[in-house]
């Protein structure tokens, strides 16, 4: 019932606040953005030491090599098929329906403030592994950060018990005290997206949902592709539980998503709704879901590659098999290397684009309906996530008799 009611102010709070940020406009901002800020404040507050004790309560957990092994290979396993599965599906949809073909977009707008990735896939890979831990810790550098705890959990189980079994103590009530903040920060959300889309109507006017064109259709037909079923078959086929009472339990996750773009900000609550309302045991949830919300982006890898070949089509360039090979390639990687937080995909585009020889500017082209894209792709990022901790759970034996 609490979780429901929750479920509803949230919504209630989405729709509130696109009516008042398109019916007040810019008076509603004084009130707007304080609940924005604050909110996303509170979020990325928990989001590093919740991304900490949960991957060490999560390895300590699991406990041993083979243990970890085993499920590292069980996610890895997912998160590529899914996020291969998204990219083909995009890359054939655009393919098909080839909305960038004469398409007579102005190649007008400019890119002056887009920072191009400049970091090659290389640079991406090495960057896992932190010069120093405290520092990545202090610039938000997730990857690094989970590289590091995964070492020192695992570490940590192979101490002797004098050592061991405090420590892990320690972490676990740290864990669970970090997913007490989150419980309360939660109870916050409904104020804070009705903050977070009031401002960003009154900003950028309704318009900004309706300024559709073809090559937004086809992304958004993509994404729902992999929502609806593409995940919902493996969870069936794979996971052997019922898809759409999971998602049920995942309403609050998919409008947070929605309204923050941002993964990383989604964390806290997919850890609570995975866990409390699908039943996942909090030692996948722990491990897999921080883990995800950096690496595993369906949504941000289908958009890559749909995007990419757009921009070829309104070129009028002709991506060969083999150059299309590289697109699908690089958006795996870069959805990999992508932090997740809002408008990444846009930057991490330009690796892409040079890898097949397209102008930078390019990304210009799309750029006027991204941020309402990036809603949708980083909802279907948290909700493969979630997805993957459903079916590792169910590959290692767990009941999950709530979604079943
Ligand atoms: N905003 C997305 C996320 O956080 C990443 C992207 O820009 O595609 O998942």
């Amino acid at each position: 019932m609490k979780k429901i009611t929750l479920t509803h102010t949230i919504f209630a709070g989405i729709i509130l606040g696109i009516a008042g940020g398109s019916l007040l406009g810019p008076a509603i901002l004084p009130v707007a953005e304080p609940l924005a800020t604050l909110f996303l404040r509170l979020l990325r507050m928990v989001i590093m030491p919740l991304i900490i004790t949960s991957i060490l309560s999560g390895v300590l957990s699991i406990g041993t090599a083979r243990g970890l092994g085993s499920l590292g290979l069980k996610t890895g396993i997912y998160y590529i098929t899914t996020s291969l599965l998204a990219i083909c599906t995009g890359q054939l949809l655009v393919n098909i329906f080839r909305p960038g073909a004469g398409a007579s977009i102005g190649l007008q707008e400019q890119v002056t403030e887009l920072p191009a990735a400049d970091q090659s896939i290389k640079d991406l890979l090495f960057r896992i592994i932190p010069e120093n831990p405290f520092q990545s810790i202090a610039n938000g550098d997730v990857l690094p950060v989970i590289f590091f705890c995964i070492l020192f959990g695992f570490f940590i189980t192979r101490l002797e018990d004098d050592y061991r079994l405090p420590l892990t103590r320690v972490i676990q009530g740290a864990f669970e005290a970090m997913m007490q903040i989150t419980r309360l920060v939660l109870w916050l959300a409904p104020l804070g997206v009705f903050g977070i889309n009031a401002k960003l109507v009154a900003t950028t006017g309704i318009g900004a949902f309706k300024s559709l064109g073809f090559y937004f259709l086809i992304v958004l037909a993509g994404l729902f592709i992999h929502a609806l079923v593409s995940l919902p078959l493996l969870l069936k086929l794979v996971g052997r539980v019922k898809p759409f009472k999971h998602y049920r339990n995942l309403l609050p996750v998919f409008f947070t998503a929605f309204s923050t773009s941002s993964s990383m900000a989604t964390l806290p609550v997919n850890l609570e709704c995975t866990h409390k309302g699908s039943g996942v045991s909090d030692k996948i949830t722990n491990f897999t879901l921080p883990i995800g919300a950096t690496v595993n982006m369906d949504g941000t890898a289908l958009y890559e590659c749909v995007a990419v070949i757009f921009i070829a089509q309104v070129y009028g360039i002709e991506l060969n098999f083999s150059q299309q090979l590289v697109v699908v390639m690089m958006s795996l990687l870069v959805s990999v290397g992508a932090a997740g937080i809002p408008m990444v995909g846009l930057v991490m585009m330009s690796i892409i684009l040079r890898a097949v020889n397209l102008p930078l500017e390019g990304v210009g082209i799309i750029l006027a309906v991204d941020r309402i894209l990036d809603m949708f792709r980083t909802t279907v990022n948290v909700l493969s996530d979630s997805c993957g901790a459903v079916i590792v759970a169910h590959l290692e034996g767990e009941e999950l008799e709530k979604i079943r």
